[in-house]
């Protein structure tokens, strides 16, 4: 499996410190309000990512923080006069609802930043005693002259910035030593939550929360870390910085960035107006909607959303569920466990090389968007391949092939039917409490509603069982 490698620029074959095992670190959001649908797809494409990990037999440690103390979240409790704390608790529970509507897995681990501070003290202190990080007036800095090759991520030119920099001093950064330094520790200002720290009464910087929290669940040195393209700099590059000084190893293998995505080809943002929270999107469309249109492209391309682009992922999504949904039926009716023809026996082989296909481009970068292609001709091979009086073997495994390429890419077919499922259960029960009032009149109304929907209703000795004609 390949991997384009951001530190690098060049695809590269994954080979694990520990074989058979990936560690993998993702920045998570920072939880001010709800989860807008930028956020959504690092969530998306790397969860996938994850699946495909775990489809090939590796065991995954995936570890994806909340940012909960921050300054956007202190403004966001300033402003409804309740607690930072109680703004980070709302949204990281509303974030975790959004996951599992996008039926993104959870990680191993969601750490928290607010959990983690005596780990971030530490580091902050190893970094001063080893010369890499500087104290003034409370607030300490780390020094990047002292990381010999800072800038390897984001390839840029150090000087160059620097004196960019330099043109936009803002008060109070005069004393850093150099204008590339950034905060690992800061003191508190009036009212705001804060920790003790041999500096001053404060809160840490966003970059070493997330050195702190790869090395507490994952080690000194890990496989793969990822998140959105506008972290590269300075948010990855200074943990680089961090963990690398502070822990004497190479931080991580492979750096994996998402690109970004934009709304009718223009950045998404508040004051445009064209802002949508994954919330906003589930009261239109179902979110696997959401999910199959960020997989159609591939992770480090931009993606553009608009609605005709997400009616069109609700066609294909539809397309997929229908195929699925005749494989089942047909694979659930009796037919005497029917052997499987010579022909038939081809069609399966046949039906099972799209796996291999499917491999092939996840092999190569994680190409969801060719990986995709090879679901839709698995689907109209089914359609044409498998007749309405195919043995019910056949349908199962060509059924068996479509459900677990699309589960590595998190796409639920068959939800409707487990939904339907209950709802069939919820009408039997129903039936059986008319029957037990003597209300037969309500109880065969009931039969033959049922009977309209294609159930036929046994009543047997173990009670009722149902079947699809
Ligand atoms: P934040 O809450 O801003 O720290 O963002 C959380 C994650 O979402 C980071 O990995 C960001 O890079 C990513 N992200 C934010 N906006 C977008 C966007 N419009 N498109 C893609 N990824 C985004
Ligand atoms: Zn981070």
């Amino acid at each position: 499996m390949r991997i384009f490698n951001s530190l690098t620029m060049t695809k590269q074959e994954f080979v694990p410190i520990e074989p058979g095992k990936v560690s993998m670190y993702v920045c998570g959001p920072t939880v001010y309000n709800l989860i807008h649908i930028g956020n959504a797809r690092p969530m998306i494409v790397f969860d996938t990512f994850r699946r495909y990990l775990e489809y090939k037999g590796y065991e995954v440690n995936y570890v994806s923080n909340f940012t909960d103390v921050d300054d956007k979240i202190i403004k966001a409790a300033v402003e409804e006069g309740v607690t930072a704390e109680e703004i980070a608790k709302r949204y990281i529970e509303e974030c975790k609802k959004d996951m599992a509507a996008m039926n993104v897995k959870p990680a191993t681990t969601h750490p928290l930043a607010t959990e983690e501070i005596p780990g971030m003290i530490k580091m902050i202190s190893e970094l001063i005693e080893s010369g890499h990080a500087y104290e003034k007036n409370g607030t300490v800095y780390f020094a990047t002259r002292s990381y010999r090759d800072y800038g390897e991520l984001s390839h840029k030119n150090l000087d160059d910035l620097r004196s960019g920099f330099r043109d936009l001093k803002v008060s109070g950064q005069d004393e850093k030593e150099d204008p590339l330094d950034f905060v690992l520790w800061k003191p508190k200002k009036e009212g705001e939550p804060f920790w003790k720290s041999p500096w001053s009464d404060g809160r840490p910087g966003w970059h070493i929360e997330c050195s702190v929290m790869a090395k507490h669940y994952l080690g000194d040195t890990i496989d793969i870390h990822a998140g959105g393209e506008d972290l590269i700099f300075p948010h990855h590059e200074n943990e680089i910085a961090q963990s690398t000084c502070a822990n004497g190893v190479p931080f991580a293998h492979y750096w994996m960035h998402n690109a970004f995505l934009n709304i009718d080809n223009r950045k998404m943002s508040k004051s445009l107006g064209n802002f949508f929270t994954v919330r906003d999107i589930s009261e239109k469309y179902d979110l696997q909607v959401l999910r199959l249109f960020m997989l159609s492209a591939h992770y480090r391309s931009p993606l553009n959303f608009s609605a005709d682009l997400m009616d069109a992922a609700r066609a294909s999504l539809e397309r997929i569920r229908t195929a699925a949904e005749r494989l089942r039926d047909l694979g659930e009716r009796e037919d005497g466990g029917a052997p499987l023809g010579e022909s038939d026996r081809a069609v399966l082989e046949e039906a099972g090389a799209f796996s291999a296909k499917f491999e092939e481009k996840m092999d190569d970068d994680a190409n969801t968007a060719d990986a995709l292609s090879v679901v839709f001709d698995l689907v109209r091979f089914a359609n044409t391949n498998v007749a309405d009086d195919a043995p019910a073997a056949l349908a199962r495994g060509v059924l068996d092939v479509m459900k677990t390429l699309c589960d590595v890419l998190g796409l639920i077919i068959l939800k409707e039917k487990e939904d339907l499922d209950s709802e069939i259960e919820e009408m039997i029960a129903k039936r059986q409490e008319a029957r037990k009032e003597r209300n037969f009149a309500l109880a065969d109304q009931i039969r033959d509603e049922l009977k309209s929907r294609g159930i036929e209703l046994l009543d047997t000795r173990e009670g009722v069982k149902w079947k699809r004609i």
